[in-house]
């Protein structure tokens, strides 16, 4: 393992890939980038691995544009191929929930997302298998898609290399040192690496990593839980995602399966433990709203980790008081579809001293200040 490194990137999940690749293709010959464990081990391995549009904040709108312009011509830019799914996402909305979906569609209209307004008619002809009878109102946005968290970390990883990057796993940083308010070097469990600066890519751990450098990220790690059934043919092909805004469920086709996720239990451990029995609200709301799931087999299931800042807006940038200290954190739930913007962004920052693809002013440390 290299002892320095113009740039160190701790966290290999999809974000600290995509930066490590973007920092390599703008000219950074030696980045560092080391993972505790495996590639994609943390959130970026558990998500419903969907690309959104029809975010529910300009912000989150415009960074979905961004990266969507990298996935969408990523054999192109990156050199990898990977497989986008464009099966579309819907948001359907009891009458609860109908102020705030009319004021994001008003919102996302205003901002040229490609939209579909829909009935509780419509919905049940989108999608047979919804129980619309307490349904007031849906959006689908046909350009949402499934995307291949697994294919774009290893582009990422192998065009970051082809760089001159340098990708190690198993390895743990374990501290940054600090010399007179600036970095000069990561402490890691394969040695110490010297460096000017590091990229806090940590995901769940960012508000850990932090501080260390004294930086206090409000960041809470939020659980979530998702379920495969066995092969369900009733739920067809040509299904979109659906999101129940209510309450945060969802289902879509995996394959010839069918994927159903929800949850947002606090949790302070950085392993979240799986809980079979959370089964049971996931079924609950199944049976309102889809009962056909109810005769599908659940054949396995698993729970991640959702890092979420107040505004649940990342953290780019660098940090105030920390020379050599820049985040790229705080993804929530939307980190997956995020990750070229992250990247892109956080290069920009670092090798042109500015962001500019996009304005991050409202994504700055500053804001909690
Ligand atoms: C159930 C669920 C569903 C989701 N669905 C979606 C979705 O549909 N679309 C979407 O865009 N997003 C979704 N998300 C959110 C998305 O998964 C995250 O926002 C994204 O994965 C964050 O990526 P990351 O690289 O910042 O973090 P992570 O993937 O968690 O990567 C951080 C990495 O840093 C490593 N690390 C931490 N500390 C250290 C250290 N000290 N030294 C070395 N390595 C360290 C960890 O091991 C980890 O691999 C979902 C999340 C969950 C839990």
């Amino acid at each position: 393992m290299r002892n320095t490194a113009e740039v160190v990137v701790i966290g290999g999940g999809i974000q600290g890939l995509s930066c490590a690749y973007h920092l390599a293709a703008k000219g950074i010959r030696n980045v560092s980038l080391v993972e505790m464990e495996f590639l994609g081990s943390g959130s970026s391995g558990r998500s419903a691995a969907m690309l959104v549009h029809a975010m529910w904040s300009p912000q989150t709108i415009l960074l979905s544009r961004l990266s969507a312009q990298e996935y969408f011509a990523f054999e192109q830019i990156v050199g990898e191929k990977f497989d986008y799914k464009p099966i579309g996402h819907m948001t359907v909305a009891t009458q609860a929930a109908e102020h705030a979906l009319r004021e994001e569609i008003a919102m996302q209209q205003n901002m040229n997302v490609p939209l579909e307004v829909l009935d509780p008619d419509s919905i049940k002809k989108a999608v047979p298998a919804l129980n619309v009878e307490d349904l007031v109102l849906g959006a689908v946005c046909w350009k949402d898609g499934v995307i291949d968290p697994h294919a774009v970390m290893q582009g990422y990883a192998r065009a970051a290399r082809a760089r001159g990057a340098e990708i190690n796993e198993m390895v743990h940083a374990t501290g940054i040192v600090l010399e007179k308010g600036r970095v000069v070097g990561v402490e890691t469990t394969g040695g110490g690496i010297a460096t000017p600066l590091v990229v806090n890519a940590t995901g769940a751990r960012a508000k850990e990593v932090a501080s260390w450098v004294g930086l206090d990220l409000p960041i809470t790690n939020y659980k979530r839980h998702i379920f495969i059934t066995d092969e369900f043919h009733e739920i067809p092909q040509n299904t979109p995602f659906v999101m129940d805004s209510e309450v945060e469920w969802y289902f879509r086709k995996e394959g010839e399966n069918v994927l159903m996720g929800m949850g947002r239990e606090e949790s302070t451990s950085f392993e979240p433990q799986f809980e079979p029995e959370f089964l049971e609200k996931i079924i609950e709301r199944a049976e309102l709203r889809a009962p056909i799931l109810l005769n599908a087999k659940i054949l396995r299931g698993w729970a991640g980790l959702r890092a979420l800042t107040p505004d649940d807006l990342p953290v780019l940038g660098y940090a105030p008081g920390v020379e050599g200290f820049v985040n790229c954190c705080g993804w929530g739930g939307h980190g997956v579809m995020h990750a070229p913007a992250g990247g892109i962004l956080t290069s920009e920052v670092i090798v042109d001293g500015k962001a500019t693809s996009m304005d991050i002013m409202p994504f700055r440390y500053e804001r909690f200040m």
